[in-house]
């Protein structure tokens, strides 16, 4: 079939045609192109046309499409089986892959997406600080849960809106938002409210390419260091591409708690959070915050990750 009936067909049975908004290439004037393969930098349609790929599946593959040594890693793994619901070493060695440049993360619990990432980080920062009020800034994104989609970019701002239906207001109204780069906003906000926990992207890559500035960045941490605010900082894109060590390696400005995704997948299915000791001890089956996967630490997928790094 040609990119036209296939789209046809995928839009009979998935809303929109697709598992993700963007893909609907709403804002390009076109209809989206369905894919059949890619290999390095390009990306090939059902119909075998090539593309050059900037987009790379939105951050993962900072090596390109079919990468042979990921995929290598990928198809060993494979043969060992899918999926084990239990663990296995290779979750240790990815989380070693990902830990050992930052001597201010102690560990690291693994995802499957980068939403689950935030939403977890986002429930043990609460926990850890006792409170519910979270500060997010206008333009970042973190992903798709309920209390992170107050006004969120990426797929939700292609369509214009400022939030998404069904986010109870009860959730909405726990999350403020500040203007990025712009640290009297925080502080205006701080005043009024008593915020436990902010999440920032440090790079902002889902309103284009906007860095923090160094001086915003500090500020901030020392800011949640004043208040006993837990900070998250989002490396799910940033994280082993804008450096080795993500926006760290830019800024030297640390999280309490640290997400990362996309890259330390290799283009599978990874995403994970990190913090210090007394924070991440804080989850189940340690402590009280519960936070668990099916698919978490999949082998295949960890095979792909520890390939990647
Ligand atoms: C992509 C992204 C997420 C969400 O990750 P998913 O795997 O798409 O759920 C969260 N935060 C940032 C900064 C991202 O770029």
């Amino acid at each position: 079939m040609n990119n036209h009936d296939e789209f046809l067909a995928a839009q009979k049975l998935i809303p929109g045609g697709v598992d993700s908004p963007v893909r609907a290439f709403g804002n390009v004037g076109s209809e989206p192109f369905m894919v059949d393969r890619g290999e390095g930098s390009y990306i090939y349609d059902v119909e075998g046309k090539k593309y050059l790929d900037f987009v790379q599946s939105w951050g993962p593959l900072i090596f390109g499409h079919a990468d042979a040594d990921i995929e290598r890693a990928v198809v060993q793994t494979a043969k060992k089986g899918l999926s084990f619901g239990a663990s296995s070493p290779l979750e240790t060695q990815l989380a070693s892959l990902v830990l050992k440049n930052f001597d201010f993360l102690d560990k690291i619990r693994f995802t499957s997406s980068g939403t689950e990432a935030t939403m977890s980080a986002i429930r043990l920062a609460r926990a850890f600080s006792g409170r519910d009020k979270i500060l997010k800034f206008e333009g970042c994104y973190h992903g798709h849960s309920d209390s992170l989609l107050v006004k969120a970019g990426s797929g939700a701002s292609t369509f214009g809106n400022a939030s998404s239906a069904g986010v109870p207001q009860d959730v909405a109204k726990n999350t403020y938002l500040a203007r990025y780069n712009d640290i009297q906003s925080v502080k205006d906000v701080l005043a009024q409210n008593d915020i436990g926990t902010i999440i920032i992207e440090p790079i902002a890559g889902n309103m284009g390419l906007v860095p923090a500035d160094p001086e915003f960045l500090t500020e901030l941490r020392a800011l949640c260091d004043e208040k006993k605010i837990v900070l998250i900082i989002d490396e799910v894109m940033s994280g082993f591409r804008a450096s080795e060590l993500g926006s760290y390696g830019i800024y030297g400005v640390r999280g309490d708690l640290v997400t990362f995704g996309k890259v330390i997948g290799g283009g599978m299915s990874v995403a994970a959070f990190a913090g210090k000791r007394e924070i991440m001890d804080m989850i189940s089956p340690l402590g009280a915050v519960y936070q668990a996967g099916t698919l978490s630490g999949n082998p295949v997928a960890m095979a792909a990750g520890i390939a990647s790094l």
